[in-house]
């Protein structure tokens, strides 16, 4: 084994462990939650390592970084979800190599990924990301859809041609009521997920928690966990 790959083993059997830990102590089965790496900034040589390892979902924030590495990665047994802030002028490109799209905050954004998803032949999966610190109506400092604006989203994506709605996620904020209150976060997308399955009983999909939180997110009823840095090791620029 090579020094780095020895180096993310270790790191993702600490993670798994913290993982499976918040599962017992939340009454939840492991199985209930998937890991997704984010491994913005990293090469793809780890890609190909962490594939090795095991793991089968990775998460990228800029289509100019993730475009070239899902490109040297296709080979490899991965779904690639794309969780950064998304402009339509990159539809194409994302919709090229996204299985999911979790960033989904706005309805010019449903009507670019649908229009793509159908002229490539593709169905690209679709979460609804929650800006918690947004006001009434109003957008995400990080991106995001208030609360209020869930409902139409869902449904837009629901109707889309090439779209899967498959459900919420969000980033604890760090400003407004929820900053510092990451629990009280986390189940708040859980009852707004609730909510939408009422109308989308297939959108089960919850994904929350990072590297700081992940614990908070499987005890509220995360389905999955987004988790870069401590599987990669601190990131050298903010990505
Ligand atoms: C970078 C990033 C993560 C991972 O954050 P870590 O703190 O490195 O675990 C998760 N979700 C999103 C949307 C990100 O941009």
């Amino acid at each position: 084994m090579t020094d780095r790959k020895s180096e993310l083993a270790g790191n993702l059997a600490q993670v798994e462990e913290r993982i499976a830990a918040a599962c017992a102590a939340a009454g939840r089965h492991r199985d209930e939650v998937t890991l997704i790496v984010v491994t913005k900034t990293y090469p793809a040589d780890d890609v190909r390592i962490l594939s090795d390892l095991g793991v089968r979902h990775v998460a990228e924030n800029r289509d100019q970084d993730a475009a070239p590495k899902a490109a040297a990665c296709s080979d490899l047994p991965l779904s690639w979800h794309f969780v950064g802030q998304l402009q339509t002028n990159k539809v194409r490109s994302v919709v090229g190599y996204a299985d999911v799209v979790q960033s989904v905050d706005r309805p010019k954004l449903v009507t670019a990924l649908s229009k793509e998803a159908v002229r490539v032949g593709r169905e690209v999966g679709c979460l609804i990301q929650v800006a918690l610190d947004a006001g009434e109506s109003a957008r995400g400092e990080r991106g995001g859809v208030s609360p209020a604006g869930i409902e139409e989203l869902a449904d837009l994506v629901a109707g889309a041609e090439g779209l899967r709605l498959d459900g919420l996620m969000t980033v604890a904020p760090l400003t407004g009521e929820y900053a510092g209150h990451r629990q009280a976060a986390f189940d708040r997308l859980m009852d707004l997920s609730t909510y939408v399955r009422r109308t989308h009983p297939a959108a089960n999909m919850v994904s929350a928690g990072m590297s700081a939180d992940l614990e908070q997110a499987v005890a509220a009823g995360a389905t999955h966990v987004r988790v870069g840095t401590a599987v990669l090791g601190v990131r050298p620029r903010l990505g």
